[in-house]
């Protein structure tokens, strides 16, 4: 991995940990849901809708047998996606401690219920900030890695240059040569565009709301100061932290500079109509029941 150039415009260094912290704090207060209160939640059907594209991108790049390390794992959802892909070992990182626990949790089944542990692989589950920690110096007995995912978290890492950098550090430091990195984050274009469209500095429907700060009263993003340009998410049953706009165009540039080469890039609505065709996938979708009353799907991809 290499790493010089540089953008201007960072945010001081203690309120950038501030904002890591809340993240972390936000997240790890947020129990685990039991199955009926997932299925009454008001954005179930989002959450199938994601659930479904990160099972078909985890269908499309892992193969068996595989090394996996999933940054900002969260509580392991995807656990059982990567057990589907019959993968041959798991390592998941996060830095919300009780994302962690309620991740190995899951790992390791339920011990009131006695269930056996379930997954076929071995895995390894750290607490860490992705994003200022050199990870290779964690898991250097792991690596190299086939796939590293990031799923819904990559945006995480755009407070700051450097934050940004040591992600990308760590992606191409882990992986080995030809191996695959694939991640979700929300679509800058798309959110730039709705804040141009609306009348004050929020917008959203019943379900989520995006505020950016009066400092962007201008709705102009200047080109030299693309990272740290924060805005506040809500996403009912589900997510109220600060995020960060990531310009895709910039996430590949800087991604080539460690060595990570662009394969596919697609907005939620191109991915979702392109797979959909293919009938396994729209098998998969049929039975997630992911589709719902198709109001859901509309909603929430706006910004995805
Ligand atoms: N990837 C999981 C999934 O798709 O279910 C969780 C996604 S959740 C929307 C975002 C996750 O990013 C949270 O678990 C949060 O703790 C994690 N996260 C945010 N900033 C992080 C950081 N700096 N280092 C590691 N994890 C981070």
């Amino acid at each position: 991995a290499g790493g010089g150039g540089g953008y201007g415009g960072q945010q001081g260094y203690s309120e950038e940990r501030n904002s890591a912290r809340r993240v972390a704090d936000h997240y790890s207060a947020r129990s685990n849901q039991t199955l009926e209160e997932r299925e009454n939640s008001p954005i179930i059907h989002l959450k199938k809708l994601n659930n479904w594209i990160k099972s078909v991108l985890v269908q499309l790049y892992a193969r068996p047998g595989d090394c996996v390390l999933d940054l900002a794992c969260g509580k392991g959802g995807d656990l059982i996606k990567w057990d589907k892909a019959r993968v041959g070992y798991y390592v998941g990182v996060d830095i919300a401690e009780g994302s962690i626990k309620d991740c190995m949790t899951r790992y390791n089944g339920d011990a009131d219920q006695q269930r056996r542990k379930k997954f076929s692989f071995p895995a390894r589950l750290i607490c860490a900030d992705c994003y200022e920690t050199r990870l290779d110096e964690y898991l250097c007995e792991d690596a190299p890695f086939d796939i590293c995912s990031c799923q819904f978290a990559m945006h995480y890492s755009w407070s700051t240059e450097a934050r940004a950098r040591q992600a990308l550090a760590n992606i191409s430091a882990l992986l080995r040569p030809g191996g695959t990195f694939i991640g979700t984050m929300p679509d800058a274009n798309v959110i730039i565009k709705r804040l141009r469209e609306t009348d004050g500095m929020e917008f959203g429907n019943s379900v989520y709301w995006i505020t950016f700060g009066e400092e962007y009263n201008e709705k102009k993003f200047p080109a030299s100061r693309p990272f740290g340009i924060k805005y506040k998410f809500h996403l009912e049953d589900a997510v109220d932290c600060p995020e960060w706009v990531v310009p895709f165009h910039l996430f590949k540039l800087l991604a080539e500079e460690y060595d990570l080469e662009l394969v596919l890039m697609k907005n939620f609505h191109e991915f979702v109509h392109e797979y959909l065709q293919k009938p396994e996938f729209a098998d998969l979708m049929r039975r997630l029941g992911a589709l719902g009353d198709g109001r859901s799907v509309q909603r929430h991809t706006i910004a995805r």
